[in-house]
């Protein structure tokens, strides 16, 4: 099935861990602009020199840059079945963008994780991730599941940036949640669950908005 999914929600809603998982099970990639930015970052390329001071801060990395990432990413070959989209659109600007790059020949079916944000918060702090493959786990995991890979704690996981992050995409990040929310491909689901109830719910929203039974 051909799917192009966008995953909304606030940092720790779960777009991660329920994007790699639909990601895998549909056989696309899933695109997280963190990620890609991390990596960069790593490496020290352009990119991630002119990221890495905004990324610490917990604020957003310009519309410009990323509008131009993603477009790339997308045009790859990999990506011409379909992809999960997981940090991206994190503006309207980035989303005004987003439709200026898809086709209509598959809808672009958008997915909102809502989740509390007292959870959030708790989630975020716990959050780890293997510094081999990047991979999330939790603070009581001891070696990276996948990989065995050693577990460190994101630098903007702190609890002062990860306050300021909350805060940005109450600002930012939440108008976008309104910009599609009367598309008929647009469907919101409980992030406060198991994951495979996540999972689960995810696919049927899905399954849904492209009238297939999940
Ligand atoms: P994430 O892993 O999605 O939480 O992203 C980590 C950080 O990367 C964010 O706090 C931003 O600083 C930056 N970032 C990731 N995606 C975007 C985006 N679409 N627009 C702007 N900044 C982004």
């Amino acid at each position: 099935m051909s799917v192009r999914l966008v995953m909304l929600g606030a940092p720790g809603a779960g777009k991660g861990t329920q994007g790699e998982r639909f990601a895998r099970e549909h056989g696309v990639p899933r695109i997280a602009t963190g990620d890609i930015l991390r990596e960069a970052v790593q490496k020290g390329s352009e990119l991630g020199r002119a990221a890495r001071a905004v990324m610490e801060q917990g604020r957003l990395v310009g519309d410009e840059i990323m509008i131009g990432v993603v477009k790339d990413r997308v045009r790859r070959a990999d990506a011409a079945p379909g992809f999960v989209l997981d940090g991206f659109p994190r503006t309207v600007i980035q989303a005004e963008a987003l439709d200026g790059m898809v086709d209509d020949r598959t809808p672009l079916v958008v997915v909102d994780i809502e989740v509390p944000e007292d959870v959030l918060a708790r989630r975020l702090s716990t959050r780890r991730i293997c510094s081999v493959c990047g991979t999330t786990a939790q603070s009581n995991d001891v070696v990276c599941l996948k990989c065995g890979g050693a577990l460190v704690q994101r630098r903007d996981d702190n609890a002062a940036i990860v306050l300021e992050r909350l805060q940005v995409y109450e600002q930012e990040t939440q108008p976008i949640v309104d910009f599609y929310r009367d598309r008929a491909t647009f469907r919101s689901v409980d992030g406060d669950q198991t994951q495979d109830a996540v999972a689960a719910d995810i696919a049927a929203a899905v399954a849904s908005v492209l009238g297939v039974r999940s």
